[in-house]
C-alpha cells in the first residue's frame, strides 16, 4: 500500500500555460497568454515597489480598502464583492464549496480549461456541451442539466474562442436552470467587449433571489481579472461580485490572507490609473480588427472575438503546426489550441502595434511562402 489521492485527482491533466522561450532565439514576443498589451499600470508598479518595505506585515485579511476602489470603480456594493489570489482561486472555492463528489459540472466543449481541472479535483463529474459554431449553445446547456448538476460556468466572452453570448441568451440560459444550480459568469474579458447591451454579470447576480413571473431567479456570480486589461497577471489579482448568501460561503473557506499586500495595493493604484482602460480598449479594438483583416486577407479564417485575442483557424493541424514553427522562428510565440480540442487553431493575444505588425508579417509571408 502507498498513498493514493482521490481517485478523481488522478483525472487531472495538468494546466499547461502559454510558453515563454524558445530555445536560441533572444528577443521573445510573447502573445500566448493574453497578459495585455501594454503591461501593468505605471501607478501599480510604484505601488509595488512602495509595498516592498511592509513586507513583514500581514495584509488585511478583508482587502477593505481594495473592495472599496472596485466598488466605485464598477459601481458595485463593496460589501458583496470577495478578492481572490486571481480569479482562479475563487473559481476554485466555489467549486469546492457548491460541487464535489457526486454532483456535475456544466461547461461549454470549449469553455476555459481550468472549470475542468479543478471540478475534477472537486470531484465533480464534467459535463462539456457541443458548441454551434464555436459559440455556447444554451439549449444544449439547459439540455445537460440533471439531478446532480450544481455549478454551471460560461465565460462570456469565452476562452479561446472569443465568443459572446448577447445578454437576452445569458437571461434566458439563467431563467432556464434550476435554483440549485450556480451559474458562474467569469467575465475575464469584460472591459474589452464592444457588443452593444452587453453586461459582465452584475445584473444577473443582483437579480439572484428576485421574484420574475412569479417565480425565483437563481443564484448567479460574477468573477473578474486583473491578469488581462491591467496586466497584472503575475500579481495574482482577481476578484467575484455575489449575492451575500454566496459571500458567506465564500469567507469561510478562503484563506485569511488569500491575496498578498503588494497586489492589493497595485489593484487599488491600477484602477487608479486615469484613462487606462480607455486607452486600453482603444487600442485592442483597433489592433482587433487590423489584425483580423489582414490575417482573413492572407487566406486564414479569424473567429469572431470580443476579447484581446484571436483564434486563427489554419483548417488543419499540420497547417497550424508549421504557421507556429512560422512564428517562432521570428521570436514570436502563441497558444498553440490541441488541448483545447481546436488543433487546427492557434490563438493569437493582441499585443502592442509593433508585436501585431509583425504576427501580421510573418503570417502573410508564411500564407504566400
Ligand atoms: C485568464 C482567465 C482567467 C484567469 O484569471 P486569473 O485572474 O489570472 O486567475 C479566468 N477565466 C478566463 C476565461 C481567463 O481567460
Amino acid at each position: 500500500m502507498t498513498v493514493m489521492p482521490r481517485p478523481s485527482i488522478l483525472s487531472v491533466e495538468p494546466y499547461v500555460g502559454g510558453e515563454s522561450k524558445i530555445p536560441g532565439v533572444n528577443r521573445i514576443v510573447k502573445l500566448s497568454s493574453n497578459e495585455g498589451a501594454f503591461g501593468p499600470p505605471p501607478g501599480a508598479i510604484e505601488a509595488i515597489r512602495a509595498m516592498a518595505t511592509e513586507a513583514h506585515r500581514y495584509p488585511d485579511g478583508n482587502g477593505t480598502a481594495l473592495r472599496a476602489a472596485i466598488g466605485a470603480r464598477f459601481g458595485l456594493d463593496p460589501a458583496r464583492i470577495v478578492v481572490g489570489n486571481g480569479s482562479d482561486e475563487l473559481l476554485a472555492l466555489l467549486i469546492l464549496a457548491y460541487g464535489g463528489e457526486g454532483t456535475e459540472l456544466v461547461m461549454s466543449a470549449h469553455g476555459f480549461m481550468m472549470y475542468d481541472i479543478t471540478g475534477r479535483w472537486a470531484g465533480c463529474r464534467i459535463i462539456k456541451v457541443p458548441e454551434k459554431n464555436l459559440t455556447t449553445d444554451v439549449d444544449g446547456m439547459l439540455a445537460a442539466v440533471g439531478p446532480r448538476t450544481r455549478l454551471m460556468f460560461l465565460a462570456n466572452p469565452n476562452n479561446p474562442t472569443g465568443s459572446i453570448l448577447p445578454q437576452s441568451e445569458v437571461e434566458r440560459l439563467r431563467a432556464g436552470l434550476p435554483d440549485e444550480v450556480l451559474l458562474v459568469l467569469d467575465s475575464a474579458y469584460a472591459e474589452y467587449v464592444t457588443q452593444p447591451g452587453y453586461d459582465a454579470g452584475a445584473k444577473l447576480v443582483d437579480a439572484s433571489g428576485t421574484m420574475v413571473n412569479g417565480r425565483a431567479i437563481g443564484t448567479t456570480v460574477m468573477t473578474r481579472t486583473f491578469s488581462k486589461i491591467f496586466g497584472m497577471g503575475g500579481m495574482r489579482l482577481g476578484w467575484c461580485y455575489a449575492p451575500a448568501s454566496v459571500i458567506d460561503v465564500l469567507g469561510r473557506v478562503r484563506g485569511p490572507f488569500n491575496v498578498n499586500a503588494a497586489a492589493m495595493a497595485a489593484g487599488i493604484a491600477a484602477l487608479a490609473e486615469k484613462g487606462w482602460i480607455e486607452k486600453s480598449v482603444a487600442h485592442n479594438t483597433e489592433w482587433r480588427a487590423t489584425m483580423r483583416d489582414a490575417l482573413t486577407a492572407a487566406g486564414i479564417k479569424v473567429w469572431p472575438s470580443e476579447g484581446n485575442f484571436l483564434l486563427a483557424d489554419f483548417g488543419t493541424p499540420a497547417k497550424a503546426k508549421a504557421a507556429d514553427d512560422a512564428l517562432k522562428m521570428r521570436g514570436l510565440i502563441v497558444r498553440a489550441m490541441g488541448g483545447y480540442g481546436l488543433a487546427s487553431c492557434l490563438r493569437i493575444t493582441i499585443g502592442t502595434t509593433e508585436e501585431c505588425t509583425m504576427v501580421i508579417e510573418a503570417l502573410t509571408a508564411f500564407m504566400h511562402g
